[in-house]
């Protein structure tokens, strides 16, 4: 028979049914299972509640009494879970298990208590009215559930006002919600329980469940309960590992995390202006305050530096005068741990200054070896010159013995011929040192000489013969330009050069040829060109390039004895009068040198200067 009671308790069906559905369309949030669990659980007791009162005979109101327990023991038990979830941490799912198996258990047990009486030792109408509620007498079983669910309600009691006092303002709402929602199936279990509260003569538990209904219907539309995750925004604030801390409008520390706290000695910033806070007093600055400020504070036993920025907090409001209409309620200080950074910075700094002092080192050696090579250059051009005078009176002296000898003795002519070449060589070394030493100095300039050039060749030709006895040298002048201006010792030195490296490096027998003519420039412009070619060891293919280079000596020199400065400074002095030099060289079969300097024009351009690579 459908009665007011049944109407309330189907009313209560829909109403946990419905919020069991919201939720669980809700995007996934701490405890959601258990939370739809409890809410299942109480629609199923509920439901059993509901046909209790509907059906007539006093047998099958005690079998829906029975069947109710399985809601009976889930509802709270779930419940329990699902505040722990949400409040704390969400638990594993193994914990599930509780509820299912107490619930199944004391489900069989009420089922079965006619053949053992431990649920309800007697049971009967409370009149004789047809259809009359039941009055049931409790057995041991029957206490022994309930202290456990009453467990279970204490359990969620004390972690709803745990979270109450924990939850920041914008938040607690919600716990509120959940204390109202569950002291009211409390308030009338209880009630039921000792003292024979009843609704329509029936346990009012299942009733309150409409009341339940309500309050998670407003928390679920109204106060967004879920969507804005608090627990979430509270795990996230202490999962942070920097300090953050949410000041009101007077400077009151209303929430800080755990890193926050750790700043502070009794750890209980809370409540206290964060002007009395040691250490971070500092930043109790004005709005007009310039961030992020750095500072320093002692935490852990040691010394870590933060940099601190401060989020204005805001809120809609008339009194706030501010454009926008909004004014500043508090606001959030972040700290952000630099200590690492700040560690590197010094190391940094450190090794910056050990650089500028190393560096500052190393100049001064720069400047001392400078010096020193100064001097060492002063010294060889010195005893270069030294050398040279003896030279020329040895040389001088030879020649008188050869002309004394010619007539008196014929047979000391070769042994003075030898010392003449000796003498020239050596003069040759002599002048190339002088050379690449004039050439270095920033202030040389060529000479511009009138050049009889046919006469230059032949007699650094005659002077290169004389020196390689036994060789030959062929002479091919008749293109050659007969005058031209430029540096006649620097020109001369050039050509020997060439020549003695042709000699040096091809075997006796070979000859060597040294050929000028009138060649034309890239320009069209008239130029001396000069090769001198021999048959000799050649160069290796990936050394030709090379070959100019100060110091370089190609590996297949052998015991040739040589100092590598003789061909760069013949570039260096072809670049002097705007000409160059080139090589074509094939191994084992000999090298043509070949020199290139513009008769006219830019003969001796300064360009050429410019372009001379540094040394
Ligand atoms: P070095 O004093 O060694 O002769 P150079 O500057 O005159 O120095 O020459 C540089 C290198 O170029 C030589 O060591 C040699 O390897 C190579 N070279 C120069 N001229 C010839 C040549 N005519 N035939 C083969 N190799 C040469």
């Amino acid at each position: 028979m459908l009665s007011l009671p049944a109407v309330l308790l189907l009313a209560a069906v829909l109403a946990t049914l419905w919020t069991a559905w919201r939720s669980w369309a809700l995007p996934p949030f701490p405890g959601r299972f258990n939370f739809v669990a409890m809410q299942l659980s109480a629609s199923w007791w509920a439901t059993a509640a509901a046909i209790e009162t509907i059906v007539p005979a006093p047998a099958d109101k005690l079998f829906w009494a029975e069947m109710a327990w399985l809601g009976i023991v889930g509802a709270p038990s779930f419940w329990a879970l699902f505040l722990w979830s949400y409040t704390r941490e969400e638990l594993p799912a193994r914990w599930r298990l509780v509820p299912a198996v107490v619930g199944t258990a004391t489900w069989t047990a009420a089922l079965s208590n006619d053949s053992h009486r431990l649920m309800y030792t007697a049971v009967h109408p409370v009149s004789d009215v047809p259809g009359a509620a039941l009055v049931y007498g409790h057995g041991l079983l029957f206490f022994v559930v309930t202290i456990y669910l009453y467990a279970f309600m204490v359990m969620s009691i004390v972690v709803t006002a745990n979270g109450v006092h924990r939850a920041t303002p914008a938040y607690r709402t919600h716990y509120l919600g959940f204390l109202v929602a569950m002291a009211v199936p409390w308030v009338a279990n209880v009630g039921y329980v000792t003292g024979n509260l009843t609704l329509f003569d029936l346990d009012p538990t299942p009733f309150s469940f409409l009341l339940m209904g309500a309050v998670f219907y407003w928390l679920i539309t109204r106060r967004r309960l879920f969507d804005l995750l608090p627990v979430a925004r509270d795990a996230l604030l202490d999962a942070v590992p920097d300090p953050v801390l949410v000041l009101d409008a007077d400077g009151t520390v209303v929430e800080a995390n755990p890193a926050a706290r750790a700043l502070v000695c009794d750890r209980q910033p809370l409540g206290r202006r964060l002007a009395e806070l040691p250490g971070l007093s500092v930043l109790s600055f004005g709005t007009s305050a310039v961030l992020p400020v750095p500072l320093t504070l002692e935490c852990d036993g040691g010394l870590r530096s933060f940099e601190a920025t401060r989020v204005p907090l805001t809120s809609g409001g008339r009194s706030g005068g501010g454009r926008s209409g909004l004014r500043e309620v508090g606001c959030l200080l972040m700290l952000r741990d630099v200590t690492h950074r700040r560690h590197a910075e010094m190391r940094l700094e450190d090794t910056v200054r050990r650089l500028d002092l190393a560096r500052l080192e190393a100049e001064e050696r720069l400047v001392a070896e400078q010096e020193a090579k100064r001097a060492l250059k002063g010294f060889l051009s010195m005893t270069a010159h030294e050398f040279k005078t003896p030279l020329a009176i040895i040389d001088g002296a030879a020649q008188i013995l050869l002309l004394d000898a010619e007539v008196k003795a014929p047979g000391m002519l070769p042994r003075l011929e030898k010392i003449r070449r000796a003498v020239r060589r050596q003069v040759n070394i002599l002048e190339t040192c002088l050379a690449d030493d004039r050439l270095s100095d920033p202030a040389f300039a060529l000479r511009r000489d009138p050049l009889d050039l046919p006469a230059l060749l032949r007699a650094a030709a005659a002077a290169q013969g004389d020196a390689a006895p036994g060789r030959r040298i062929e002479l091919d002048l008749k293109d050659c330009p007969a005058g031209m201006t430029g540096d006649g010792p620097m020109l001369e030195l050039c050509v020997h050069n060439l020549l003695n490296n042709a000699l040096k490096y091809s075997a006796a027998g070979s000859p060597v040829r040294l050929r000028a003519w009138i060649g034309e420039g890239p320009g069209g412009q008239s130029e001396l060109a000069l090769s001198v070619a021999d048959q000799g060891i050649g160069i290796p293919a990936e050394e030709v390039e090379r070959v100019f280079d100060r110091f370089f000596r190609a590996t297949n020199t052998g015991t040739a004895a040589g100092s590598g400065v003789g061909l760069n400074m013949v570039r260096r002095i072809a670049a002097l009068h705007g000409g160059t030099v080139t090589v074509e060289s094939r191994l084992g079969e000999g090298s043509v040198f070949t020199l290139r300097i513009p008769l006219r024009g830019k003969a001796l351009c300064e360009e050429g200067m410019a372009d001379m690579p540094a040394e």
